[in-house]
């Protein structure tokens, strides 16, 4: 008899977990609380872990399918001024060779339709309570159903139930990094914004881009330095970014007067440390588990890569869940925690808190720009 997992949460984690599951002849149910596919978000670059994850799982056909290719760098001044171009040869070589530029929305829709009509998806309904013993987990939900199944998986995110239930309050767990993230896709591309392009202003304490990635692809970033990231969720994305982009007068201004908040992705940029990621039947995965931030750019990546390393553990421990899962942990946990350490150095790059933090995010740009260091860099990354 096949083994049933609950997954809590069908965004790319658990979507990934998912399909993973299903390929290694489980029978996974995922759950989530909205009314149907949550597809909004930013750009990520998709590399490292995922690429090869989503390679072995046969969904790399379908994010390529989806890719633009790389797209040019084209920073403003917060007026508008044109300041300098970091052409797209130079960014296809930084991001190598096994990557893809893609919005958020693009994997989740890519696992998506792989999974489609092989996974059952119940929207609108979430997890209420969860209790286990050796033989089994039971979850109930938030409509009365109670699912009985051997693994639940706990892909529901920075502000995991799943974690809350299991494992103890989302505040032992979360570290902010003191700085907002906001995103939104948009029908629109604003004039003096380039088609495949990102076009970015970066002020000290704040970066905004708007990112094209072809026809009807179009998303607007935006991220900044804040002391208290409880304020600035108190008082929405549409007041909280008029406020802290004030003095950008390009683009912005119009765009946080005609957002509409219910589309927009507004969080404080937190990651969660956690010492295990499973208890008996019960594991975390993506976000809820290790979120590095997109200060790390690996989410996503780390995502799907960890999705289908589970898989793998599981299956080569048949009839013994919590030692497939910690042995999971144990390939995966080093990985995650530099990529963590990674998101909080690259805290002042993603929104520079001086002068000099702002010219060492922009320095290696402009240098990379250079025609002879942008062949080195493609010759880097065809050695490694
Ligand atoms: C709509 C959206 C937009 C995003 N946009 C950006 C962005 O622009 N930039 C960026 O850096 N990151 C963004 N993220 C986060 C980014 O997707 C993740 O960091 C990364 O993809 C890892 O994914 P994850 O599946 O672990 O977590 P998430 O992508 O956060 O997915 C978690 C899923 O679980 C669901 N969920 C939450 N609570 C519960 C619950 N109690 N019960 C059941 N399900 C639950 C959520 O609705 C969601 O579908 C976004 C996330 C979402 C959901």
């Amino acid at each position: 008899m096949s083994s049933r997992a609950v997954i809590i949460g069908a965004g790319i984690a658990g979507l990934a977990a998912a399909l993973r599951l299903h390929q290694i002849g489980w029978e996974p149910v995922v759950i989530e609380p909205a009314p149907a596919r949550r597809s909004g978000g930013y750009v990520v670059a998709f590399i490292g872990h995922g690429y090869d994850a989503a390679e072995r799982m046969g969904i790399l056909p379908a994010l390529r399918e989806r890719h633009v290719g790389a797209v040019d760098m084209v920073n403003r001044k917060p007026g508008g001024r044109h300041r300098f171009t970091v052409p797209h040869r130079t960014m296809q070589a930084l991001l190598g060779d096994r990557g893809l530029t893609l919005m958020r929305g693009d994997i989740e829709e890519a696992l998506y339709e792989a999974v489609e009509g092989k996974v059952p998806i119940r929207f609108g309904t979430t997890l209420t309570a969860v209790k286990q013993n050796q033989d089994g987990v039971r979850v109930e939900l938030g409509d009365g159903t109670v699912l009985e199944a051997e693994l639940l998986v706990g892909a529901d995110g920075l502000h995991s139930k799943v974690r809350e239930l299991v494992f103890g309050p989302e505040v032992r767990f979360r570290r902010d990094l003191g700085h907002m993230v906001a995103a939104t896709t948009l029908d629109h591309l604003p004039d003096g914004a380039r088609q495949r392009a990102f076009t970015t202003v970066t002020r000290v304490g704040h970066i905004f881009t708007i990112a094209n990635l072809g026809p009807g692809r179009t998303a607007a970033f935006f991220t900044y330095g804040a002391a208290n990231p409880a304020a600035e969720l108190a008082k929405g994305p549409r007041r909280a970014l008029a406020d802290a982009y004030r003095d950008i007068t390009w683009a912005a201004p119009d765009l946080i007067r005609d957002m509409s908040t219910d589309s927009v992705y507004f969080d404080s940029v937190s990651q969660i440390v956690a010492d295990r990621w499973s208890d008996g039947r019960v594991v975390l995965l993506g976000d809820a588990a290790w979120c590095v931030t997109l200060f790390a750019g690996y989410g996503s990546s780390l995502a799907v890569g960890g999705a289908e390393l589970l898989g793998t553990a599981l299956r080569r421990h048949p009839g013994d869940i919590p030692a497939g899962l910690r042995e999971w942990e144990a390939e995966l946990r080093l990985e995650a925690e530099e990529r963590l350490a990674m998101g909080r150095r690259n805290t002042r790059a993603h929104a520079p808190a001086n002068r000099l933090d702002l010219l060492k995010l922009e320095l290696p740009l402009r240098l990379a720009a250079v025609p002879p260091v942008t062949r080195l860099l493609r010759r880097h990354h065809r050695l490694h």
